[in-house]
């Protein structure tokens, strides 16, 4: 596997100690994790620290049960190295994801597996009724697990605070607008909460431990019940000045087309490549039973309007892929989410040829578009991921270690 070493716009932050101290120790878990095992020598190699540094840092990790030793490597010649890998029993972090009538909940340990998870319908989405499940839900999670909660995350699909795009439309919350949810979930569970779009902690579940995990550059798209964008650039989510970039969903991409009951617009690209798209189109078809496990069913055998509908949402999603090329200039492009993988990788064949862009270069060590992480469990697990992510990944964008400080 290969690590991205990019920039080195580390400087600015090197006049301050204690952030750098705090960088450091996330750049070594960092590159940890993502060997899997590694040995002191071999971590400052990669991340030039020095030897010293990076016996301190690891000791620190070591202590705090971040980092485990997991024995000695044979070598050579002399004492063989130790090895060390992050400590699945460090902690725990709790994804939730709020969509219009579910509230799924992933628990994960530092290694990222999935230790519990559970599914409980809603039957309203109003603030106090989901407040009240969250604390509650929370509160069993705490009660059942020994390990050290490490942050919760929570999606609910955005966009947030856009006038007249915020409280109608069946892909967003009714009775949320104006409301700092964040704070709000928080005061309810007496924890911190990252709140995101479920798009972005997609596409941040994507880099951790799915297939972003050694690419730097890329886009997810994402399937909820709308259709949205993560954005990861340099190894972090690019969020835009108000937490709301990657709203495609809401990109215009049939003029005078369908009218869009969220945002009142004409032709949005929810309009026809989306989950909500798609049960409407089965539901116009007589088709009522529009689950995960029905829309699995309905692709083995071939279903026609569903047929029709990749056909469709393939037709609008090859323009847009190739735009985001253009726009952004990614490594690659993975459509995952909600759907089954079958209906995904449906649509990615549909999608071929796609239209020229920047991308459209013979020597490409990716291909242009490819599949990420489908089920139902995606947005709870890209949500458990956001604390995670805080935890062991550099927050300056750059693998290379602050060097120069004292330790
Ligand atoms: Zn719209």
């Amino acid at each position: 596997m290969t690590i991205q070493i990019t920039g080195s716009h580390s400087v600015a932050i090197g006049k301050n100690p204690e952030r750098s101290r705090e960088h450091n120790r996330r750049v070594v878990l960092d590159v940890v994790r993502r060997h899997g095992t590694l040995g002191r020598s071999h971590i400052a190699r990669i991340t030039q620290l020095t030897p010293q540094a990076v016996a301190n840092i690891v000791d620190e990790l070591v202590g705090d049960e971040l980092l485990m030793e997991t024995g000695r490597l044979k070598s050579g010649r002399g004492q063989p190295p130790v090895q060390f890998a992050v400590n699945p029993k460090g902690g725990i972090t709790i994804g939730v994801e709020f969509a219009a009538d579910h509230m799924v909940t992933a628990v994960l340990d530092l290694a990222g597996s999935l230790q519990a998870k559970r599914l409980i319908p809603l039957k309203e989405t109003a603030p106090d009724h989901i407040l009240a499940a969250f604390a509650a839900e929370i509160s069993a999670l705490k009660q059942s697990s020994k390990a050290k909660l490490l942050g919760i995350g929570v999606v609910m699909p955005g966009p947030f605070d856009v006038d007249g795009m915020t409280s109608v439309g069946p892909t967003t919350l009714p009775g949320w607008a104006g409301i700092d949810a964040a704070a709000a979930l928080g005061e309810a569970c007496g924890h911190s909460v990252v709140l995101e779009n479920d798009a972005t902690a997609a596409a941040v579940g994507e880099r951790l431990f799915g297939a972003g995990l050694a690419i730097s550059n890329f886009c997810m798209i994402y399937f909820g019940v709308g259709v949205g964008l993560g954005i990861i650039q340099d190894g972090t989510p690019y969020r835009g000045a108000f937490g709301n970039a990657g709203e495609i969903g809401h990109v215009m991409v049939a003029p005078k087309g369908r009218s869009c009951p969220s945002c009142g617009q004409r032709g949005c690209l929810e309009g026809y490549a989306s989950l909500y798209a798609l049960k409407q189109k089965l539901e116009a078809a007589g088709i009522m039973e529009t689950e995960f496990s029905d829309l699995e069913a309905l692709h083995s055998s071939n279903n026609p309007v569903l047929m029709d509908w990749i056909d469709d949402a393939a037709s609008y999603l090859g323009p847009m892929v190739a735009m985001l090329e253009n726009i952004l200039d990614p490594q690659t492009i993975i459509l995952g989410g909600a759907l089954p993988d079958a209906i995904i990788d449906g649509i990615i064949v549909r999608m071929s040829p796609l239209p020229t862009s920047v991308a459209s270069r013979r020597q490409r060590e990716l291909p242009r578009v490819l599949r990420g992480k489908t089920g139902q469990l995606i947005a709870a697990l890209g949500a458990a991921a956001l604390p995670l992510f805080d935890v062991v990944t550099p927050k300056l964008e750059t693998s290379l270690a602050v060097s120069g400080i004292p330790d």
